[in-house]
């Protein structure tokens, strides 16, 4: 039975996503409703629902994400870039399968709303 995870199912790739990078641990591509000139998801393919799900086994697999979020920035035009992830309804999160945001290309003021 496929899993009922949106962001499983886009790095499983059973739905379709503008895929910018992937290896056996991460998944990257880029966000349908883009809030920047450059904007793109990062996740782990092991699904965490969020920043709260995350365990100690779990640290070099986030940190892993945070890098090749900048990496990616950097090769795709953003070296200056808003790296943000959304941690329960309230604070924005709609998908609960944990992701990281990558936003760039212009400037980006704070605080945020
Ligand atoms: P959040 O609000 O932090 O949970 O972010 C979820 C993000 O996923 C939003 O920026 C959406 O635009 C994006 N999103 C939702 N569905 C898709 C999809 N099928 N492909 C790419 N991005 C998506
Ligand atoms: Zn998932």
């Amino acid at each position: 039975m496929s899993s009922p995870c949106l962001f499983c199912r886009i790095a499983s790739g059973e739905i379709p996503a503008k895929k910018l990078y992937e290896d056996d641990e991460v998944f990257a591509f880029w966000d349908i409703s883009p809030q920047a000139p450059t904007h793109f998801l990062v996740i782990p393919k092991k699904h965490l629902s969020g920043p709260e799900a995350i365990s100690a086994e779990d640290e070099a697999l986030i940190g892993k994400v945070v890098r090749i979020g900048a990496q990616l920035a950097r090769e795709n035009g953003a070296e200056h870039c808003r790296l943000a992830m959304n941690n329960g309804a309230e604070a924005g999160q709609t998908v609960f399968h944990l992701h990281l945001h990558v936003l760039g290309g212009r400037p980006m003021s704070w605080p945020p709303g």
